[in-house]
């Protein structure tokens, strides 16, 4: 972690992080490049934004689909190679605009999206990379499928809507040790033959890739603390 050294600037940070991703990959045996840091941009505006870009990231995550339109198109013209992923909830209503929008969503969590999606996907002509999100602590307030319903809705999604699903993405509960919520994820993944995990955030990502990350979100360790 980046607690240690007294890191100020969001290239700083940045370079830290990195580094972060470099160690824990070592540390596991695996190759740095299978790693995707999505550097979750939330709440901060174009200026914050585009350092981060000059550094060379290419990779972004937004948590709502008003807020990414507002912002992403703009920075897209300027430069080039931008690869956005919706990492929040997607209500249906809004699958038209994040299919659009989004090379990536990490929020696939019900049947009724999982139809707006496959719609929405045919109709423009677009297949952004899906995970799967898994409420692995069975949450009542958090989305995602609960871990006991996952392989049914998994193959509901490929069999009823006809979608790639990719991965799998979980947000363990604030309150406890992320590494088996993280077990549980990639164990979900395995048995389904998904080769993406979204997990690990800016408190826990080394942990989520001893465990197998593919896609690591982190937006508080890059960008600073939100308001
Ligand atoms: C905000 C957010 C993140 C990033 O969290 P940090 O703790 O700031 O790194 C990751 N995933 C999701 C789903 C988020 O909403």
């Amino acid at each position: 972690m980046t607690g240690l050294k007294v890191v100020t600037t969001i290239d700083e940070r940045l370079v830290a992080v990195r580094a972060d991703i470099a160690r824990a990959c070592r540390e596991a045996g695996r190759d740095p490049g299978s790693v995707t840091l999505v550097a979750v941009s939330k709440t901060f505006g174009p200026e914050a934004i585009a350092p981060v870009i000059a550094t060379g990231q290419r990779v972004f995550g937004e948590n709502r689909v008003q807020e990414a339109k507002a912002k992403w198109p703009g920075l897209r013209e300027r430069h080039a190679g931008i690869e956005l992923h919706l990492v929040g909830p997607l209500q249906s209503n809004k699958a038209k605009e994040a299919v659009a929008l989004f090379d990536a969503i990490h929020s696939l969590d019900r049947p009724s999206l999982a139809e707006a999606l496959a719609k929405e996907m045919a109709r423009q002509g677009r297949a952004p990379l899906l995970f799967v999100e898994i409420n692995t602590g069975g949450e009542p307030q958090k989305s995602g499928v609960l871990p006991q319903e996952a392989d049914n809705f998994i193959k509901n999604c490929r069999e009823s809507y006809g979608l790639k699903v990719a991965g799998v993405m979980c947000l363990p509960p604030l309150e406890e040790p992320p590494a088996p919520h993280f077990a549980l994820a990639a164990k979900i993944a395995r048995r389904n033959e998904m080769n993406l995990l979204s997990m690990g955030m800016s408190r826990d990502f080394p942990a989520a890739i001893a465990l197998g990350a593919t896609h690591v979100r982190i937006g508080t360790a890059i960008f600073g603390e939100r308001d």
